[in-house]
């Protein structure tokens, strides 16, 4: 009874068809229980229109509730229509057949009862799968209440047919399972404050325990996902969450399959949320926002709950929740979903910090470089210049003072020599450009490496005996010839600059399956383990070089990567310090797309 009052009231401030469901089922039950206790009470017989009224509410109770599994999942028409003419039957004949029921009637209205209560059961159980959260638990509930009930009914009939001593214990067993059932129900439909907050607990609890991590998560998109996924399993509906971007002044949502949805603010729910900054619930989407009809209809959403996700002041984006049906949430809903928008702007905040953060240490850090940079070039281009200037002036002056004197053969070579390097770091510091904005390798042709590899060897070294190259045949693809050129004499230079004088390197040549091979191999200073991974980096040279002894930039192997990648090919070093170095090529060959 107290149950049944509850539920009125509910169904009176909210005149949902789920509330008038719920209420007509309790009110059935309470009919029946104060009808019956009335009756044992003052001891008369029950007159036969009575009891037959008794007969028809208790019939129409599991129509009820179907008519409920109807309100929170979905029934096919034609068991509907089932349900009712069996109902009509039933009802018509339990009043044919007053004063008193004859068998047959008696085993139709138990079986109905118990088919019907146990079709809700199964539905309920199978709803109760496919959800999670509270919604799963209060399923659970009720297809427990619907279990209960069919059995106790199946208990009443049965009943009469037990001996007479154990009639008793039959009586109090299905009173106690029909009080079981109405507990189970009142849990799964109308779901008290506190017990749906202990429900709710565990996956906020693991929600909670989660979200600390999540600002650390390498994309926005991952956040965004996991806030979801989490929002989802503590509600028990769809969650989706809607970031407000700055640069298009809208909201825009990510759809499962990657794609994109930008929506206006003060269009659809989660727009209005963002805009009236609160919470907006609507149990009929369809005819509340006609503009999103063949959305809601094509995925099967029956109510929506949008809440702003807010820091401060600072208006982050919508968290929206869907379900097919609007008795899934309940008024505490809403206050859960405040709870997980705000989580959610805390999670995002932290990620926008570390942005912020990431952004000001890449400016610094580019800062760095360029600094790094300028100075590196300016020390470079120093050294030859001094030279070059020193150089001239000195023949400038001697031509001078003896205008008839021989020419200083060796003079004039050092300012050739300087000159030389001087344009080699000018053109390493436009390669290097030209490499950040992708554009170093050119028009591709036929290069044989081997035959390569010999003029570099042989131009680089007057001796012979110092640059060897091994190469048993050809192996030509199409690459561009300069940039090959340039990247063999990089390395051939490097082997010899961080070699002992006259040590002598190997220029191996070889092709193995659809690559053409290159291994530059010398026995100098080597390279300390620690700094292999960033060798190729730009400006990046090893600790065991100085710039006094080893004049360079460290530009010369970031751009021999530049060269390689761009050919489609890999470069790799062995080394070890005071043994020497090996630096691997492998550029493929098949690429003859542009030879024909
Ligand atoms: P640079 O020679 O101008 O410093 P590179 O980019 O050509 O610049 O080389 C980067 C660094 O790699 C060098 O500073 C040096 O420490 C190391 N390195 C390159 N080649 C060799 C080699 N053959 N033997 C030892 N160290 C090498």
């Amino acid at each position: 009874m107290l149950i049944f009052i509850s539920v009125a009231l509910r169904a009176v401030r909210q005149p949902t068809r789920a509330h008038t469901d719920i209420t007509l089922f309790f009110g059935a039950l309470a009919f029946i229980i104060l009808a019956s206790r009335i009756a044992a009470l003052s001891g008369t017989t029950t007159p036969p229109w009575l009891l037959a009224v008794e007969v028809s509410t208790l019939m129409a109770m599991p129509y009820i509730l179907l008519r409920l599994v109807d309100d929170f999942t979905s029934v096919r028409g034609p068991v509907k229509r089932a349900a009712e003419i069996g109902l009509a039957a039933g009802i018509i004949a339990t009043f044919a057949a007053m004063p008193a029921l004859p068998p047959p009637v008696t085993l139709y209205v138990v079986g109905y009862f118990f088919l019907v209560s146990m079709f809700c059961a199964v539905a309920f159980i199978r709803a109760a799968r496919r959800s999670k959260g509270v919604t799963r638990r209060r399923m659970e509930a009720i297809s427990l209440g619907s279990i209960l009930l069919g059995t106790d009914l199946l208990i009443a009939g049965l009943t009469p047919l037990a001996p007479d001593e154990n009639r008793a214990v039959f009586q109090a067993l299905g009173q106690l399972l029909g009080l079981g059932s109405a507990v189970a129900y009142y849990l799964g439909f109308a779901p008290p404050p506190i017990l749906r907050r202990a429900w709710q607990e565990p996956e906020l609890r693991s929600f909670l325990a989660r979200a600390a991590s999540l600002p650390r998560l390498p994309t926005t998109l991952d956040i965004v996902r996991e806030l979801e996924r989490g929002a989802t399993n503590s509600t028990g509906t769809t969650a989706r969450i809607g970031l407000w971007q700055d640069d298009t002044s809208k909201l825009r949502f990510w759809e499962d399959d990657g794609n994109t949805v930008d929506l206006e603010p003060g269009t659809h729910f989660a727009g209005r949320a963002y805009e009236l900054q609160r919470p907006i619930f609507s149990a009929n989407p369809i005819r509340e926002n006609p503009d999103g009809a063949a959305g809601y209809r094509a995925r099967n959403i029956g109510a929506v709950l949008a809440t702003p996700i807010t820091a401060g002041e600072r208006r982050l984006g919508v968290l929206t929740f869907s379900a097919p049906r609007p008795p899934i949430f309940a008024v505490s809903d809403i206050e859960l979903a405040g709870l997980l928008a705000d989580q959610a702007a805390v999670v995002l905040e932290s990620r926008a910090l570390i942005d912020h953060a990431t952004r000001v240490r890449a400016r610094e850090e580019a800062t760095r470089l360029k600094e790094d940079f300028l100075s590196a070039a300016a020390h470079d281009l120093k050294t030859p210049l001094t030279t070059v200037v020193a150089q001239a002036e000195f023949l400038e002056r001697r031509a001078v003072r003896e205008p008839s004197a021989p020419a200083d053969l060796a003079g004039i070579r050092r300012v050739v020599r300087e000159s030389k390097r001087l344009a080699g770091l000018v053109g390493d510091l436009l390669d290097a450009t030209r490499l950040e904005q992708g554009g170093l390798v050119g028009e591709r042709e036929p290069v044989d490496l081997a035959t390569l590899a010999q003029e570099v060897c042989a131009h680089d070294t007057a001796d012979r005996s110092i640059c060897r190259v091994e190469a048993s045949a050809p192996v030509v693809g199409a690459w561009d010839r300069r940039r090959v050129e340039q990247l063999l004499q990089n390395l051939v230079e490097n082997a010899k600059k961080y070699s002992p004088d006259r040590t002598p390197i190997k220029v191996r040549v070889w092709q193995e399956e659809s690559e053409a091979r290159v291994a530059v191999e010398d026995s100098g200073i080597g390279i300390p383990a620690a700094d292999l991974p960033r060798i190729f980096e730009r400006f990046s040279r090893a600790s065991n070089v100085d710039d006094k002894r080893f004049h360079g930039m460290g530009l010369g192997l970031f751009i021999c990567r530049g060269i390689v990648e761009e050919h489609g090919g890999r470069i790799w070093v062995e080394s070890e310090v005071g043994k020497g170095s090996t630096f691997h090529v492998a550029l493929p060959i098949a690429d003859g797309r542009r030879l024909n």
